[in-house]
């Protein structure tokens, strides 16, 4: 845990956040400024602070993240599809500094983001 970090503060209950799925090792909850009908992040319990930190002895808490997203979709209703994006440092204008998932449908997307 990381004691400036608002998803760990989620995660130690400190911050209320508006609970999807937990399990032992991934917790998910809607996101506060949702793009799209459905917009919720999915984040590991450990404190990962982006993408770039994922190495060989953390990446099964991704791997956990990307079983758990099917359930999750599932439960949403979102069988014609959905999109899963991670934010990743200044230029992938990441604005909380905790690895996270948005997971994003309910509407047609736009194609491109860039
Ligand atoms: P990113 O820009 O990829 O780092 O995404 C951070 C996301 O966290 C944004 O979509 C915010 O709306 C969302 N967010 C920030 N604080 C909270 C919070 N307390 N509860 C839920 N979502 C939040
Ligand atoms: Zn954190």
């Amino acid at each position: 845990m990381s004691n400036d970090c608002i998803f760990c503060m989620i995660l130690e209950g400190k911050i209320p956040s508006t609970k999807v799925y937990e399990d032992e090792f991934v917790f998910a909850f809607r996101d506060i400024h949702p793009m799209a009908p459905t917009h919720i992040l999915v984040i590991p319990k450990e404190h990962i602070a982006s993408a770039d930190e994922i190495t060989g002895k953390n990446s099964s808490y991704v791997a956990k993240i990307f079983e758990v997203i099917p359930k999750i979709a599932a439960a949403e209703g979102l069988a014609n599809g959905y999109r899963v994006i991670t934010n990743c440092g200044e230029d992938g204008c990441q604005s909380v500094k905790h690895l996270h998932f948005h997971l994003l449908g309910g509407r047609k997307l736009p194609e491109t983001l860039a």
